[in-house]
């Protein structure tokens, strides 16, 4: 079963956070197996996006905000787009279109960052908007400060995570057909005392960054974590491994029915609204050409059919309506 653990470390201003999805990422995996209109992903793709789920899921179980983290690369390689929607219950789903399938070894650059315009975008949709409320995001490129490509996931992020947050991050994080796991560690912003100006809170976490010696110890430490171990140990042992020096508060792990889950939120309705925007004449044209409109969820597989009544139907105007209902004026 999936499992997500939060974790402090006493007295110093580290936390840390460790998921483990099994369940949660195969059935990801097995819905795109078994979804006609694409196909299953090659390993290198199906790695880089287990990993991507795993930091969604750490990420999000690391912020206080309702709402959708949504973790997306815009490659310009053979993977255009991958993304990972992580609910602030951690009910999540992934998904990649990939053209053409990649060969057998390889790597990150070549599948999402050939002429280094990959780009990796996090957004924080909210669940409830003020009117005008745009959701938050930040983009970060997939190269370093030297304008080299960076090779691994969990760099790209490390990267984001110190760029746009100002946190110094340590992550961690491996994937494969059955798992998808990851181990995040990052220093708390010290609040200076009576400090309460937002950007000067801020300012004094600049100066520390890269700096606190118990955050780059425990850092360190978290990096020595191998792939193999990420994947094959549980998540008591990992933690015994790494810190068993270090004194560590543990909080109620989120298993079950709390742990991170696969689920979509696609919809018959959601689906209507998006004929809808393609306009009458577009709609009617598809129909005249194929006898009707199927769109496929590339989450889930779910495939919707609007018949000619249907998609006629979501063009109606709805004043009749309006004029027939009890609340009419
Ligand atoms: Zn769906």
């Amino acid at each position: 079963m999936s499992e997500l653990h939060k974790f402090l470390f006493d007295g110093l201003p580290v936390r840390g956070v460790i998921v483990r999805l099994t369940d949660a990422w195969t059935e990801i995996l097995r819905r795109r197996a078994g979804n006609n209109a694409t196909e299953a992903y090659a390993p290198e793709v199906r790695d880089m996006l287990g990993e991507m789920t795993a930091a969604a899921a750490l990420m999000q179980a690391n912020i206080k905000f309702d709402g959708a983290l949504v973790l997306q690369i815009f490659g310009d390689g053979p993977v255009k787009v991958a993304v990972v929607e992580v609910q602030s219950d951690l009910a999540l789903r992934a998904t990649a279109t990939v053209r053409p399938q990649v060969e057998p070894g390889t790597s990150l650059s070549q599948m999402v960052n050939v002429h280094n315009k990959g780009r990796c975008a996090i957004t924080l949709d909210p669940k409830t908007k003020f009117p005008g409320q745009q959701p938050y995001q930040g983009v970060v490129p997939l190269f370093d400060d030297h304008g080299v490509p960076i090779e691994k996931l969990s760099a790209v992020l490390e990267h984001y995570m110190l760029q746009s947050e100002q946190l110094d991050t340590a992550l961690v994080l491996a994937a494969d057909d059955k798992v998808a796991a990851g181990l995040l560690i990052q220093r708390l912003p010290m609040a200076g005392a009576g400090n309460l100006a937002g950007s000067m809170v801020s300012r004094e976490n600049e100066d520390q960054i890269g700096r606190n010696e118990d955050y780059n110890r425990i850092a360190v430490l978290a990096s020595s974590l191998k792939r193999e171990e990420l994947l094959t140990l549980d998540v008591e042992t990992i933690l015994r491994r790494l810190f068993w020096e270090e004194s560590v508060t543990r909080f109620e792990p989120l298993v079950g029915d709390s742990a991170p889950r696969f689920a979509c939120n696609c919809s018959r309705e959601r689906v209507g609204k998006m004929i809808e925007g393609l306009g009458r004449e577009e709609a009617e044209s598809i129909i005249a050409e194929r006898g009707d409109i199927e769109v496929g969820c590339e989450f889930c597989g779910m495939q919707y059919v609007f018949d000619p009544i249907d998609a006629a139907q979501l063009f109606v105007q709805p004043v009749q309506i309006l004029n027939s209902g009890p609340d009419a004026h």
